[in-house]
């Protein structure tokens, strides 16, 4: 077995799967050809096998973020919009600045944001990449790639973009030519022809992901480009209901709700993923439940636009597919999995508690179980892989991809934990993550990604940030 590893002796390993499946007796894994062959405990070594000592560790299955913008990692923090609720924010930060992102920018951009992401434990990202117009001068969407198989990650990219200017960006200072819709598609059919992987353990995948659909394209247009999406064989994705904007905005030109105009252009169903969702009707989300779309949670940048709180718990009972996205990293300075599970787990039991009521007229002490640890991480690693069509991903199980991360609770946050399963999410901080593995393959070591200058990469991001301050 030359290709071989075997991780030893860890402390208990989370599969990502539900129920009682949510914890491996085991505590080796053997791993070949970047498949998890066997596990099990007291695993013998076989000649020539690489052996991961993971005494005192904690095992998860790589995190999968269902939701970003690369770009938006050099743009973190801009005062302009730091107190601003969406809309306006929209117009203060990745409107302003989106037009400077050359093809240099946008890879320095990229890299760091994957970084940061890999350093929480993620090996799965989807970004939604929205800078596109006509007569670009450079691939943004290869670049991406690019980027990300530099890195060794897996990647989707969400493709966004826009046939029509929105209201918001109608000013000189930050429009934006639209693409035709036709040269939108046959750009995101070129991508998809080269990226586009199915079958087992894809490593690129591509969505049709216009940026907003109820305000980035022409009403006669949607079901035309969700027709292309199913012709091509790719799952569709694109922001939806963050803000009552949208509740308003779709009442006064489609008189509906924004559910139910996707549901009447075709733009539901299980290859369908949606951003947010922070403001739903309970018909809504039953539309959503019963059609199986996906929703890319995203509590943390959510919080920090004054969005509000979605209902991921219930959209979950009602069988809709429920994923973890970081988004940001301008409206989430801490695009990172690990940060993003933690405020998860804590906001919805905070958002159930702050509905109790006193007895007789409420329940009394109410909403500590509304999301456990296993559901939590359940969303953020299979939820996901399983919504964005990545088979043979997110769960920790024989003949699964060996996507997985090894933390070590070396640090004082960690001591006393009486279950250490679940420290990287209920003591959040960043355990030091002694392993990352993708497909087998080790990315991170020792909290450090073999053959990245950090000290580089940080002073590339400094200057850059200092370039952008000057020009804006
Ligand atoms: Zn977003």
């Amino acid at each position: 077995m030359t290709n071989s590893i075997l991780i030893k002796n860890a402390h208990s390993i989370l599969t990502g799967r539900r129920g009682d499946d949510a914890r491996s007796s085991a505590s080796d894994l053997r791993i070949d050809q970047g498949v998890i062959i066997e596990m099990g405990r007291d695993l013998e070594a076989q000649p020539g096998e690489r052996i991961l000592d993971a005494r005192d560790c904690v095992i998860y299955p790589g995190w999968v973020n269902t939701h970003h913008h690369l770009f938006q990692s050099l743009l973190k923090g801009v005062p302009a919009g730091i107190n601003l609720t969406l809309s306006p924010w929209l117009q203060a930060v990745p409107f302003i600045y989106r037009r400077s992102f050359h093809e240099e920018r946008l890879r320095l951009a990229a890299r760091i944001g994957i970084v940061e992401l890999m350093l929480s434990g993620c090996t799965t990202i989807a970004d939604h990449h929205y800078i596109y117009y006509p007569g670009m001068s450079y691939d943004a969407s290869a670049a991406l790639f690019d980027e990300a198989a530099a890195l060794g990650v897996r990647f989707m990219l969400h493709r966004g973009g826009a046939t029509v200017t929105r209201k918001l960006e109608a000013n000189d200072r930050n429009y934006f030519e639209p693409e035709t819709l036709d040269g939108m598609i046959s750009e995101i059919e070129r991508t998809a022809a080269r990226f586009h992987q199915n079958g087992v353990r894809p490593r690129t995948r591509v969505a049709m992901a216009p940026t907003t659909v109820t305000v980035s394209v022409q009403r006669n247009e949607l079901k035309l480009i969700a027709s292309a999406a199913r012709s091509m064989g790719i799952p569709m994705h694109t922001h939806m209901s963050e803000s009552v904007t949208f509740m308003e905005h779709c009442r006064e030109a489609f008189g509906c709700l924004p559910i139910e105009y996707l549901a009447e252009n075709e733009w539901i169903g299980p290859d369908v993923s949606l951003a947010h969702l922070t403001h739903l009707t309970d018909a809504e989300m039953r539309i959503l439940g019963a059609s199986g779309t996906g929703m890319a949670h995203c509590p943390q940048s959510n919080a920090r636009l004054a969005d509000g709180i979605a209902s991921a718990p219930a959209l979950d009972r009602l069988g809709a597919a429920v994923s973890i996205g970081v988004d940001g990293a301008a409206s989430n300075e801490a695009a990172d999995m690990l940060s993003e599970v933690h405020f998860c787990w804590l906001m919805h039991r905070a958002h159930a508690g702050a509905a109790t009521r006193p007895r007789p007229e409420g329940a009394g002490e109410a909403g500590a179980d509304s999301v456990t640890v296993e559901q939590v991480v359940h969303w953020a690693t299979a939820g996901g892989a399983r919504m964005l069509g990545f088979d043979g991903v997110g769960t920790l199980a024989v003949g699964q991809a060996a996507d997985l991360a090894v933390y070590d609770l070396d640090a004082p946050r960690y001591f006393g934990l009486h279950d250490m399963a679940i420290g990287p999410v209920v003591s959040a901080g960043r355990p030091r993550l002694k392993w990352l593995l993708v497909d087998g393959r080790i990315v991170v070591e020792d909290d450090a990604i073999p053959g990245l200058d950090m000290a580089q990469l940080r002073a590339q991001a400094r200057a850059d940030v200092l370039c952008l301050m000057k020009d804006t």
